[in-house]
């Protein structure tokens, strides 16, 4: 793509309002944009890393047999008087009416919605397993948005349900979307752990959390030096040098970003609202179910967290906006741009995504912007282009080379 087609409205300035990090670069980046408190702007850059991260996310649960849908966020207040959590859910639901005066509130979360599709569709225990998801905007009135995606009051999540017959039938589902939520992760490149949590506001006996492993995390994590045993310390009034619950080892304690949560729901939704099925036995009983969600806005901050350098972004492999960025610092026209040019029509043929800076700007200014943007590959097309030789940086390591072309046609980015 065109650098000059491009809306990325870089910073030179830090921006006051940026407390971390992660939202520092995505603003400087001209990745985001706020809208209010809590409220955010996915800019063409953020909003490639968001559809990368998104499709990592279809990848591995496609693959264990969830199909994806898509709800609506408008949600009548009958289903959720139905779960009882309409005076539950407190301050938090975003609650409006029509013109009709009929209430409504804008969905934090889909339990309500799913349980009441499945329920008018699915009879008899045939019909089972299923495991619907969708990867859609929420609206929570967060008491205090900060940290710009980290706490937003409208977000992108994952969310994914599973309707079983049987304990044993939820028992598999949740071990597979745990197995590939570690997959979606180490894509990711995080270094997290998962830990045993409190279901809060959607409930359910068991539940475990994806914690992302940062100082700046707000949750704190107790876990052993020598073991498995993980616990959100809400949970369990753990301190560090305690022995482990678990009779292994000592606790330590760690910040960590919650990235993703799943929950054993049982007959949570099922049988206050008559989701119900014919069993082999010829009994009516409640579906039972289990759901788990991912943070997608939420990552992409959680990433940059732990893959910066010198306040830039390194993007992980799989989820940078662009792999390649190539920069002419010859003006259009010049026997170096077309060089440029043709380094950007070979790679664009084995398939790279390719940010080409074809802008008037001093060499000064696309440098800037490029490290504000933080691509991971780098081409500068500059002195030498007229012997054939290129500088490749990368990021991640920040050695500069020389290539040629055929180099780089052999290289894997
Ligand atoms: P938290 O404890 O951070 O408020 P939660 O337990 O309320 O999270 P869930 O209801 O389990 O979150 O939502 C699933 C996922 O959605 C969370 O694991 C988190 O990654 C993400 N998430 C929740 N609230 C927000 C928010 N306000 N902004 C961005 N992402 C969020
Ligand atoms: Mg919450």
């Amino acid at each position: 793509m065109k650098q000059s087609l491009l809306f990325a409205p870089t910073l030179r300035d830090m921006p006051k309002e940026a407390e971390v990090i992660s939202h520092k670069i995505l603003l400087r980046g001209g990745y985001i944009k706020q809208g209010a408190a809590g409220v955010y702007t996915y800019l063409p850059l953020g909003y490639r890393v968001i559809k990368k991260i998104e499709n990592i996310i279809r990848y591995e649960l496609d693959n264990i047999g969830c199909s994806e849908l898509l709800m609506p966020s408008l949600q009548s207040k009958d289903l959720w008087v139905e779960s009882g959590r309409w005076d539950a859910y407190g301050k938090e639901l975003m609650r409006l009416s029509d013109r009709h005066d009929r209430e409504f509130c804008l969905g934090p979360t889909h339990e309500e919605v799913i349980t009441s599709i499945v329920r008018d569709h699915v009879k008899s225990y045939k019909n089972l397993p299923l495991a619907l998801y969708q990867i859609q905007t929420k609206f929570r009135d967060e008491f205090r948005p900060r940290f710009g995606l980290m706490r937003g009051r409208e977000f992108i999540m994952k969310d994914l349900y599973t309707f079983s017959s049987t304990q044993e039938d939820l028992d598999e589902w949740y071990l597979k979307v745990r197995k590939a939520y570690q997959n979606i992760l180490d894509r990711l490149d995080l270094k997290y752990r998962i830990v045993r949590a409190d279901s809060g506001n959607i409930g359910g006996k068991n539940s475990e959390e994806f914690m992302v492993l940062c100082d700046i995390g707000e949750d704190t994590i107790a876990y052993s030096d020598e073991s498995e045993f993980a616990c959100n310390v809400e949970l369990m009034d753990l301190k560090e040098g305690d022995p482990s619950p678990d009779g292994k080892g000592t606790i330590k304690l760690a910040k960590g970003i919650e990235a993703g949560h799943i929950f054993k729901l049982g007959t949570k939704y099922s049988e206050p609202m008559k989701c119900v099925f014919v069993d082999k036995d010829g009994k009516s009983k409640p579906i039972i179910m289990g759901c788990y969600g991912i943070g997608v806005s939420r990552l992409l901050m959680a990433v940059l967290e732990q893959h910066y350098r010198d306040d830039k972004a390194v993007w992980p492999e799989e989820i940078s906006p662009f792999e390649i960025h190539i920069i002419p610092l010859d003006k259009e026209g010049t026997p170096a741009y077309d060089k440029a040019l043709e380094v950007l029509q070979k790679l664009e043929a084995k398939g790279y995504d390719c940010l080409f800076d074809d802008r008037g700007e001093s060499p000064g200014s696309k440098f800037k912007d490029a490290d504000l943007i933080g691509i991971r590959n780098r081409i500068v097309v500059g002195r030498k282009a007229s012997e054939g030789i290129f500088e490749y940086k990368n990021l991640a390591n920040d050695n500069t080379i020389e290539v040629t072309l055929d180099d780089l046609m052999e290289m894997e980015f």
